[in-house]
């Protein structure tokens, strides 16, 4: 199946929780998720419908994390085989894995508005891992990592554009060098780092089967 194309927002609200997949917008007064009646699941009569089966509550969280790091179905599946394959707890694991794509960390940088415009901005080859082009937005960092804008003026006033006066802040496992536009992975990212509500165990119940 293709990648979604329809508007995202409609996604934050069939999920019932803000993804931040609009950059400064989420942020805002204008997220439909802040405003009572925008923020009910999309489709006519929403309000109507249950809570749902096991099997859908089970769904939903699985979609909520899909759609959040902006996979497709075979490559979400793909991760969990990896974690399900893995030491330690599968859900944790599967989390842990996703986080670590440089998409995820371009934009936890502040280096792009959100998930998609830092996959945009890989894929067009404005981003460097330890000084060289890396254009796969799964690619995955490890501790000690740098990420860095490449060394041209379009990537530089573009990135400089978006962290402006007031950058924003990183989390505890990065760190970001706002005048030479580079951060670097100080630790591998826990489950805290995740940012939306998951309940992984369900994602686990769900494609376990
Ligand atoms: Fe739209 Fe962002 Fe709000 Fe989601 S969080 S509803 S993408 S503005």
């Amino acid at each position: 199946m293709g990648r979604y194309i329809g508007p995202v927002c409609r996604l934050c609200r069939r999920e019932g929780v803000k993804l931040m997949l609009k950059g400064d917008r989420c942020e805002s007064a204008k997220c439909p998720m802040e405003r009572q009646w925008r923020s009910s699941p999309p489709g006519m009569h929403s309000w109507r419908r249950s809570k749902g089966s096991n099997y859908g509550i089970r769904l939903r969280e699985k979609q909520k994390v899909k759609r959040y790091y902006g996979l497709y179905e075979k490559q979400f599946k793909r991760y969990f085989e990896r974690a399900l394959h893995a030491h330690g707890n599968t859900g944790e694991t599967l989390l842990h894995l996703l986080e670590r794509r440089l998409d995820n960390v371009v934009w936890k940088l502040g280096f792009a508005p959100s998930h998609r415009s830092a996959r945009a901005a890989i894929v067009h080859g404005h981003i460097t891992v330890n000084g060289r082009k890396v254009d796969r937005p799964s690619f995955e960092v490890e501790q000690g990592y740098s990420i860095g804008v490449r060394d041209t003026e379009t990537s530089k006033k573009y990135v400089m554009a978006l962290l402006g006066d007031s950058p924003p802040p990183v989390q505890s496992w990065l760190e970001r060098d706002d005048t030479k536009l580079e951060g670097r992975v100080i630790a591998l990212p826990t489950r805290e780092s995740v940012q939306i509500p998951v309940e992984e165990q369900l994602i686990v119940e769900m494609c376990s089967r």
